[in-house]
């Protein structure tokens, strides 16, 4: 397939320092090779040409004042990637390691991921630089309304709607609602996962870890196991990971670690999770914390990690969640995974697996459910905010889980299906690659150029 090659080539050589959205781009790429030969006429469209390049990248400058009354400057960033399926549709990141390559490389993971909800949505992603660690609220306050004062001009319910990501949840929500509303005077459907009692969906915080879990359970049924049972290793202390821990011990697994930016938290009795709840969501301090209730957890710290790994996965269990970041599970890692007889693994974060990790996955013909499709639950449940919003209902919480299951079983067979289709039953990578773009290349080509 030399337009697949020559697509790669010419993405590396203009995008130095976009190693990540490289990565996720070659991922793409390399699976679709199999859907080129069958379907040349993809081809003549130049689908691929034009699906890596944004619709339109935004750069602005974000001036606020911190609580010294110093001015400080960050960069914020929204990239609106796709707009074949719906209006751009994609969460904000807040964390001092963001780039244009990081929001590049998760705006382009989530046209596919967005297609594979099978809802009307594009793919589209943002954030800052902004580093939430260590600000008051005030200051959380006066930045997030310094960010919307430049996006407002560029968002809209019909047109692009972000949300949350890392550093970013419903307190973040609340102050960039606030700002978009009061800059426009209108109230509606702008942004979700919006707070209960004002145009929130009940079901949303959960949504992204439950769904995660939802889809390690499909992907287990499909082999004639489940998760009842299943020691459990969960990297991360977020929405995602608390999330991710609750629904597995509703299905009667035992989650024993999570971790933050400074080390891993492993309980073998399992996590205390209304204990994390409140060290996360209600104190918003360190895990190490949690060894003041539990001292015979025991707590690693980062610097400890082993060299080209994450002590997270140097646990014995069954199953793995990575909810934290892009590759932070590696080759190294996945080799004592597999080792210890882990046979499942369901990303709640976007891309954590390096391509060296989820080769050898693969490889292994373990369960292995990429974050596109695994952590799709999150931003599908978005969708059902909007369409709450846009009717001006508010839906029970046993229907908006109902549909968030029946949506992540849905990707699952897609994924399940596609793979088998194209010659290779248990490749979820493959099937969900080709999956996702198949419906956004369709609609790109029935929309014209
Ligand atoms: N940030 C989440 C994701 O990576 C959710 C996006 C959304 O709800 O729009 O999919």
């Amino acid at each position: 397939m030399p337009y697949v090659h020559d697509t790669l080539t010419r993405l590396k050589r203009s995008s130095p320092a976009q190693a990540e959205f490289y990565q996720a781009a070659e991922e793409v790429l390399e699976c679709l090779r199999p859907l080129f030969e069958r379907f040349p006429h993809y081809h003549d469209h130049s689908i691929i040409e034009r699906i890596v390049e944004p619709e339109r990248q935004i750069l602005f400058r974000i001036s606020w004042i911190d609580d010294a009354g110093r001015v400080q400057v960050n960069k914020g960033y929204r990239i609106q990637f796709n707009s074949a399926l719906g209006p751009y549709k994609g969460g904000l990141r807040f964390h001092p390691s963001v780039t244009s390559g990081t929001i590049k490389f998760l705006g382009f993971e989530q046209i596919f991921k967005n297609a594979l909800t099978s809802l009307p949505i594009g793919g589209g992603k943002g954030g800052s630089d902004f580093d939430p660690k260590g600000k008051s609220d005030n200051e959380i306050m006066r930045f997030c309304q310094a960010f919307m004062t430049e996006l407002h001009r560029h968002i809209g319910p019909t047109c692009d709607v972000p949300a949350g990501d890392i550093g970013v949840g419903g307190r973040e929500i609340g102050y960039l609602f606030g700002q978009y509303k009061r800059l426009t005077g209108r109230y509606e459907g702008v942004l979700t996962g919006k707070g209960l009692n004002w145009g929130g969906s009940i079901g949303r915080k959960e949504a992204t870890g439950y769904g995660a879990v939802y889809f390690a359970q499909n992907m287990l049924n499909s082999r004639g196991d489940d998760l009842k049972g299943k020691t459990c290793l969960v990297s991360g202390a977020g929405n995602v990971a608390i999330y991710t821990i609750e629904k597995l011990y509703e299905l009667g697994a035992l989650p024993v670690t999570c971790s933050d930016s400074r080390g891993t938290l492993h309980d073998p009795k399992g996590i205390d999770l209304s204990l994390l709840k409140d060290l996360k969501e209600v104190q918003r301090t360190s895990l190490e914390e949690y060894l003041h209730h539990h001292p015979d957890a025991r707590y690693t710290g980062a610097r400890d990690y082993p060299q080209d790994g994450h002590a997270v996965w140097h646990i014995a269990a069954d199953a793995a969640f990575p909810c934290a970041t892009q590759n932070e599970l590696t080759a190294t890692d996945a080799k004592v995974l597999l080792a210890q007889g882990v046979h499942c693994i369901s990303e709640g974060a976007n891309m954590p697996s390096t391509k060296a990790a989820v080769d050898l996955f693969l490889e292994a013909k373990v369960a292995y459910g990429p974050g596109k499709a695994a952590n799709a639950g999150g931003v599908a449940t978005s969708q059902l905010e909007m369409a709450q919003n846009s009717s001006m209902q508010q839906w029970s919480l046993e229907k908006v889980d109902e549909k968030l299951k029946l949506i992540m079983a849905n990707i699952h067979q897609q994924c399940a299906d596609t793979a088998e289709e194209f010659g290779d039953a248990n490749n979820l990578v493959l099937g969900a690659n080709i999956a996702g773009f198949r419906k956004v290349a369709d609609a790109m080509i029935e929309q014209g150029v």
